[in-house]
């Protein structure tokens, strides 16, 4: 049993969530919610312990689909960066925000960028394009997210000083465009830049969050340097270009770790 202890505790530590949101806002969906999601990543890690090797893969789609089809499409809660502005001015801490809050602001500080490589539903559908390793260095133009970003907040601060009505809608259709606009831009560089990965390094606006939060994140791969033999294998194989033989906070592209395992799958001498 020793070894599903990680399961165990990310499903006691999701129910947790569950139980006090349920009772704190007296709206059962909490319960449903973070219990789902909660199940979903603890198979995933059962899954890993295992040795599966789609492990990752089943957690982004139970995650992502139930995100993008059933809260945005079907419940009509945005769920992107704009309806976290949206109900940030409108001051109901609802559904998005406390989505943002465990998965994008704080949950950071515990697990990393696990949202990028477990649950998105943006990176579900890249990771399937065939640039799963990048084939080019990377490029310098991170600065665009800074820029959606900005885009984001200004349009959805512009609804609200315009006064304009049925902002509600607004945001659903904000989320279907959205959406589509993700995914025909990130699809379209990931084959520019023959990287699945491409608009998470350069484009995607969650990533302002997520990058500082990360830094400090309690969950890392580290490298027992007294097992490692410099093979490099780790550093080819990582979709986000991270220097992981460095154990340092600074490491290179340190805040960009999804935590997918692969580096950890490929080291010959499990070092890492
Ligand atoms: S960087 Fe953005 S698009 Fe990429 S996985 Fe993370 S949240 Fe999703
Ligand atoms: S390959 Fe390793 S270092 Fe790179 S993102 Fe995945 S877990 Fe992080
Ligand atoms: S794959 Fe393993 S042995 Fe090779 S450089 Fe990375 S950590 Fe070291």
């Amino acid at each position: 049993m020793k070894k599903y202890r990680a399961p165990i505790l990310m499903l006691i530590l999701f129910e947790t969530v569950a139980i006090t949101l349920w009772l704190t806002k007296g709206k059962i969906f909490y319960l449903f919610n973070f219990s789902y999601i909660g199940l979903s990543v603890s198979l995933g890690i059962f899954l890993f312990i295992r040795k599966y090797k789609h492990a990752r893969r089943i957690v982004q789609l139970l995650v992502g689909l139930y995100m993008l089809v059933y809260l945005g499409l079907i419940c009509h809660e945005n769920m992107q960066i704009e309806g976290f502005w949206y109900y940030l001015f409108t001051g109901v801490f609802e559904a998005a925000t406390i989505h943002y809050a465990v998965a994008k602001i704080f949950g950071p500080l515990l697990f990393g960028r696990g949202w990028c490589g477990y649950a998105c539903w943006t990176a579900m559908i890249l990771d399937f394009l065939p640039y799963k390793t990048p084939l080019h260095p990377r490029k310098k133009i991170g600065w665009i997210r800074y820029i959606t970003f900005a885009a984001s907040l200004i349009f959805v601060a512009a609804l609200f000083l315009a006064k304009v009505g049925n902002i509600e809608r607004i945001m659903f259709w904000a989320f279907i465009i959205g959406n589509v606009a993700y995914y025909v831009i990130g699809i379209a560089l990931a084959f520019a830049f023959k990287d699945n990965r491409a608009f998470c390094k350069y484009i995607c606006p969650i990533t302002v969050f997520l990058k500082p939060m990360s830094y400090f994140s309690l969950s890392r791969i580290q490298c027992d340097k007294s097992k490692c033999i410099s093979c490099g294998k780790c550093k080819r194989v990582c979709p986000m270009n991270v220097d992981v033989t460095d154990n340092s906070r600074k490491r290179i592209n340190g805040t960009e770790c999804i935590l997918c395992m692969e580096c950890v799958n490929t080291c010959p001498k499990n070092a890492l």
